[in-house]
C-alpha cells in the first residue's frame, strides 16, 4: 500500500499536483512517467496526477507504476475543447466527441466525473499575447464580472487558479473569477519538465488516495490552490486572507 506525503513537509496538507505531462503521452513534454514519480518522492508531495493532453493512462499501467515507487499517483486527461484546455477526472478513456464542452460535460456526468476550467485566462489579459488566442479583445483585468459569464464556467466543477505555467496576474485573475462564481479552486503546475513538478499544487485537508476520493474533495469544494513546496517546503494557500 502506497503511503502518503514521502517527504512529510507538507505539514497538516496532504498536496497533490494536478497537471502534469509526460513524454508518454504529450508530445510536448520531456519528462518520464519515472521520473515524475522520482522527483514526487524528492520533494515531498503527496500525490501526483498525469493529465496527458487528450489521452488517458491505462489504470493498471499507472496502479503498477505508483505500488513500484510508493507514491501516490492518479490519472485525468487534459481535453482540448473547442473553448479550450479542461481538465477531466473520472473518465477512463478518451470518448469520440469530448472536444466539444457541452458532450464532455455530458459524458463526465455519466461518470460522475470532474471538470476544471483550466489556465483560463492564459495569454488572454495582456494585449501583447493576445495573439496566442482567439480572442481578437483581452479581458478587461479590472471586470471580474464580465469574464465570469464565459460559457466555460457554466459548464465545469473547478477553476485552475494557479498554473505553473501561467502569469501571476493571470492566475489572480482566474481566482477573483472562481471566487465571484463559488467554483472549487484547484491548482497545477502544468510541468512538461522535471524541475516544476509540485511547483504548485491543490491542498485537500484530508488524503485523496483514489481518483473518487480526490473527484469527491474537490466537488465539495475541500480544495484549495497553494504553493510552497520547493521552496521551504511550507505551503502558502493562493488567495489567503493575510
Ligand atoms: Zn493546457
Ligand atoms: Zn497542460
Amino acid at each position: 500500500m502506497a503511503t502518503f506525503g514521502s517527504g512529510h513537509r507538507n505539514g497538516p496538507h496532504f498536496t497533490i499536483d494536478l497537471h502534469l505531462h509526460t513524454s508518454r503521452g504529450s508530445s510536448d513534454s520531456n519528462v518520464s512517467p519515472q521520473q515524475v514519480i522520482e522527483r514526487a518522492r524528492e520533494i515531498g508531495i503527496s500525490a501526483v496526477c498525469i493529465t496527458e493532453h487528450d489521452h488517458i493512462w491505462d489504470v493498471q499501467e499507472v496502479m503498477d507504476l505508483a505500488a513500484q515507487a510508493g507514491v501516490v499517483l492518479l490519472r485525468g486527461m487534459e481535453v482540448t475543447t473547442e473553448i479550450g484546455h479542461v481538465g477531466a477526472f473520472g473518465l477512463d478513456r478518451y470518448v469520440g466527441g469530448i472536444y466539444r464542452l457541452k458532450e464532455l460535460r455530458r459524458v463526465a456526468d455519466e461518470c460522475g466525473g470532474l471538470l476544471i476550467a483550466n489556465h483560463p485566462f492564459r495569454y488572454k489579459l495582456d494585449p501583447k499575447l493576445t495573439f496566442f488566442n482567439n480572442h481578437d479583445e483581452p479581458f478587461d483585468a479590472n471586470d471580474v464580472n464580465t469574464a465570469a459569464e464565459q460559457m466555460v464556467f457554466s459548464m465545469v466543477d473547478a477553476v485552475e487558479v494557479l498554473n505553473g505555467c501561467c502569469s501571476e496576474e493571470e492566475n489572480r485573475f482566474a481566482l477573483q473569477v472562481a471566487r465571484a462564481l463559488g467554483l472549487a479552486e484547484v491548482g497545477g503546475s502544468d510541468s512538461h519538465s522535471v524541475d516544476s513538478v509540485g511547483c504548485v499544487c491543490t491542498v485537500l485537508d484530508a488524503p485523496a488516495l483514489t481518483e473518487r476520493a480526490l473527484i469527491d474533495a474537490i466537488k465539495a469544494r475541500r480544495s484549495r490552490a497553494g504553493r510552497g513546496l520547493l521552496e521551504d517546503g511550507n505551503i502558502v494557500l493562493f488567495g489567503a486572507a493575510a
